[in-house]
């Protein structure tokens, strides 16, 4: 259905957990965040009759996300039930990579068409630091279990951060001369958890481009402007929520764990759909995309998002 400002609404973002495996820094506090009670949480029959009342009022595209989807003992079937919901098209998974060895290949079997990998870095120190726990090997195996596994497309977003990983564009970038993915650079959000970080880390990410000279411009695709390196299997995309944002493009809603949808990202209301049969559940949904803002205020290192959460108990 379209918004109050005439966009066509067709793209749900599912987080089926807050809970992660890693915890970094510009996502999550080191101790982790606070579990939520089991019965504030959505069941899975709940997620998919959200699906299907999403499906009802046009949503086309589901993302799971989290938290760390692939931490949910239920995913496989999470997955399965939101591909075959009717009228969904696309089913999506964002994650670390990190359970993707195990996962990949029956998650592509359950449905899932398309995956984006979170790597911030190809330095294991640096990898480490920012996780605070992971290993790079591992979400490296990910990432190779990802690609062999026949999904449509694997994509690889880095966080680009001034100070941490604006060094390592090339090395990330040549990514897509080895592998057939994009590599999508995303500038940093301050998120109300991120406050380590200073002004110099909040760069622009057509900074890129600086770093890159030999790549060509390509079509745009949804919220990414594209570039193709030479001879190269995948594209660049640069994101950049901060410095030009998409809202007046913006086609989603988000719901999380606990069952709340979010018009926007970075604003604190919350419409909760958590006990509703479909009915309610559509009703609340249709509430929420006509309370979608036509645009966010002001996002800097001094005005941080007004997002009551955390960016790992929102899903990105
Ligand atoms: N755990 C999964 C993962 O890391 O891909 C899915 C959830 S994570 C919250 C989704 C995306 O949000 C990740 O790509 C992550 O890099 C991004 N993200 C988290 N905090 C962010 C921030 N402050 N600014 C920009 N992106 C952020
Ligand atoms: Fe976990 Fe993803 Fe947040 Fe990292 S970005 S802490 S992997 S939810």
């Amino acid at each position: 259905m379209k918004d109050a400002f005439g966009r066509e609404i067709n793209y749900l973002r599912l987080s089926v957990t807050e809970l992660c495996n890693l915890r970094c820094r510009y996502c999550m506090p080191e101790e982790g965040v606070c579990k939520l009670r089991h019965e504030d949480l959505l069941t899975e029959e709940e997620m998919l009759m959200a699906v299907r009342a999403a499906a009802g009022l046009g949503i086309t595209k589901v993302r799971v996300t989290g938290g760390e989807p692939l931490t949910k003992p239920n995913i496989l079937s999470i997955c399965r039930g939101v591909a075959q919901t009717p009228g969904i098209r696309e089913t999506a998974l964002t994650t670390n990579a990190l359970r993707l060895p195990e996962l990949a290949k029956p998650l592509r079997d359950a449905g899932v068409s398309r995956v984006n990998i979170s790597l911030d870095t190809l330095n294991a120190e640096k990898y480490a630091y920012m996780t605070r726990r992971g290993r790079l090997e591992d979400a490296l195996r990910g990432i190779d279990a990802a690609l062999n596994a026949g999904f449509a497309q694997v994509k690889i977003n880095a966080v680009l951060i001034g100070g941490f990983n604006d060094d390592e564009v090339p090395a990330l970038a040549a990514l897509t001369k080895q592998w057939p993915v994009d590599v999508r650079f995303i500038e940093l959000m301050p998120m109300p958890g991120n406050q380590s970080f200073g002004p110099e880390s909040y760069i622009p990410v057509n900074s890129v481009l600086d770093a890159l000279p030999e790549a060509a411009p390509e079509t745009e695709d949804g919220v990414a402007r594209l570039y193709r390196l030479p001879g190269a299997l995948g594209r660049i995309g640069l994101i950049s929520p901060i410095s030009q944002h998409f809202c007046g493009s913006c086609n989603r809603i988000r719901l999380t764990a606990d069952g709340k949808l979010k018009p926007c990202l970075h604003s604190a209301e919350e419409y909760g759909i958590k006990g509703l049969d479909e009915a309610g559940m559509a009703g609340q949904m249709r509430r929420a995309i006509l309370a979608k803002p036509p645009c966010h205020g002001t996002l800097d290192a001094e005005n941080r998002s007004r997002a009551a959460r955390g960016m790992s108990q929102i899903g990105g």
